[in-house]
């Protein structure tokens, strides 16, 4: 009988449709560089290196393997100011935003760097056998299927603890970031970690499904729409592959009648408007206490008209246009529909190609795309409430779970609700954010498994049961 290798079997065709990726300067429509897709015997011959280099990578201590952290983290500081003017011109956020992106993602390789070791070590579990413990194994091949919005932490934060269990790793990233990812391919190989460690894959959703199916490939994980998380999941689930699944969000933002408005205005906003209002975890729903409606409105809408609304490049940006033109127009059309059933614009609400100007709604009702959806752009919509239990009650009136925040100054009662919350995380007194040390990710819509601190750099390893009898 003829033999033929893993990858052979898996074989794949390139799917119609266009052989480039174009990317495109999302604030003045500019193409910024054009990209062949790889061709099947490209992307066959990142997986069998990837696989070839599991089987040295895993072997490795966990120490050798934290070591190349050093010149990752190195390369990547020397980088900043170019690495963030291509965050900037791939995706639109403002220059200072890309570089607090880098600078977070340096943080995160210090965090494993120091703390990996420790939390990979096997637990030994006393039973009646000589020696029984859990060994944290490495499981393969991670497929990363990643988002733009922030095109270097969402890789970071799956890549440094993945490759530093013994996994290796091939990245699909979104489009419209595609110089971000090779950028990052880049830095890893530079960094002195093996050819085929991590590798940026640039291809099509079709090849993407194909490529799941291979069995070289262990387990996914993406971050991205819950359209595509349900489409990835499902294809994963057909070979019986893991996935972890980081979706979208639709935040709560509770503001009681006690909240500190001069030392949490400013958090307040940011937790709307940072990255231009394109993320996961932002305030999506304003619940606001009846007594404190009007100042809340007063002084938010004061601080919104002052947001810098200008060239990204310019450090004194804080607020720029989406990464793409069509994202603005979802947005006006959640909006405009929110309008017809009765919503109020308070401030705002004009688009330019992907500029959409910071909007502020009023008269917000549950029925209304603005409540339901996930917003995914400066849009805040204001609803009043009449006390902390019909806030926490509409908080959770929602088909997502990642997170809700509360601003008061009685922290002990907010506490009190922390079961009430069927998120992924509550937040009192500070926006919704991730953070290295801290589990992140979603319930419900919003998706399943955790990233960042010991919970995520245990998804991706077999959690292996040794027993020994003497
Ligand atoms: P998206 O359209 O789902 O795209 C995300 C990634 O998935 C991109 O690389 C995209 O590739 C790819 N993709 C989409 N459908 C696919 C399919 N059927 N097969 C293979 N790959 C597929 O999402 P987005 O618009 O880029 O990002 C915004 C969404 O991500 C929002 O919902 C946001 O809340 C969510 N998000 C969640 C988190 C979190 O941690 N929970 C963090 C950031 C963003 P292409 O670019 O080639 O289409």
């Amino acid at each position: 009988m003829k033999t033929v290798s893993l990858v052979e079997t898996n074989k794949f065709n390139m799917s119609k449709g266009s052989k480039t990726i174009e990317t495109i300067n999302p604030c003045n429509g500019e193409s910024l560089k054009t990209y062949p897709y790889q061709t099947d015997s490209e992307i066959n011959d990142k997986l069998k290196l990837a696989d070839t280099i599991f089987a040295d990578w895993k072997t490795k201590s966990i120490n050798e393997r934290t070591e190349l952290l050093d010149s990752l983290y190195n390369n990547l500081s020397h980088s900043k100011e170019k690495l963030s003017e291509l965050i900037t011109l791939e995706m639109g956020k403002p220059i200072t935003e890309s570089k607090a992106e880098i600078d977070k993602c340096l943080l995160l390789i210090q965090f494993y760097k120091k703390n990996a070791e420790q939390f990979l070590a096997d637990v030994l579990i006393e039973t009646e056998a000589h020696e029984s413990y859990i060994s944290y194994d490495p499981l393969g091949c991670i497929l990363a299927v990643m988002p733009w919005n922030y095109p270097f932490w969402q890789v970071f934060r799956f890549a440094i603890p993945t490759l530093t269990a013994g996994n290796v790793a091939l990245l699909k990233h979104a489009s419209n970031v595609t110089g971000c990812a090779l950028a990052i391919e880049e830095l890893f190989l530079d960094s002195g970690f093996p050819k085929g460690a991590f590798q940026t894959l640039l291809t099509n959703h079709d090849t993407i499904e194909k490529i799941i199916g291979n069995t070289i490939v262990k387990a996914v994980t993406l971050t991205g729409s819950e359209k595509a998380g349900k489409s990835i999941a499902a294809t994963a689930g057909k070979h019986l592959k893991k996935t972890l699944l980081e979706l979208g969000g639709n935040n709560a933002c509770i503001i009681l009648k006690d909240a500190d408005l001069d030392k949490y205005l400013d958090t307040i906003v940011k937790a709307r408007m940072q990255n231009s209002g394109q993320s996961c975890i932002a305030a999506k729903r304003f619940l606001v206490e009846e007594t404190i409606y009007d100042e809340f409105l007063e002084k938010f809408t004061e601080k919104i008209k002052a947001l810098n609304y200008n060239n990204p490049l310019d450090d004194k940006t804080n607020m720029s246009c989406l990464a793409r033109p069509d994202l603005a127009e979802t947005l006006e059309q959640q909006v405009s529909k929110s309008i017809d059933k009765g919503a109020k614009v308070h401030y705002g609400n004009t688009r330019d190609k992907a500029y959409y100007q910071p909007t502020i709604l009023t008269n917000i009702s549950e029925d209304m795309d603005v409540f339901k959806e996930e917003t995914f752009g400066p849009l805040a919509p204001i609803m009043k409430v009449k006390n902390l239990d019909e806030a926490i009650k509409l908080a959770s009136k929602s088909s997502f779970g990642l997170g809700t925040m509360i601003f008061t100054e009685d922290y002990k009662t907010a506490s009190k609700k922390v079961l009430d919350i069927e998120d992924g995380a509550y937040f009192i007194n500070e926006l919704v954010k991730s953070d290295p040390r801290l589990p992140f990710g979603g319930t419900k819509a919003s998706g399943y498994g955790r990233e960042l601190s010991k919970e995520g750099i245990l998804e991706f390893v077999n959690k292996k049961t040794v027993f020994i009898n003497k």
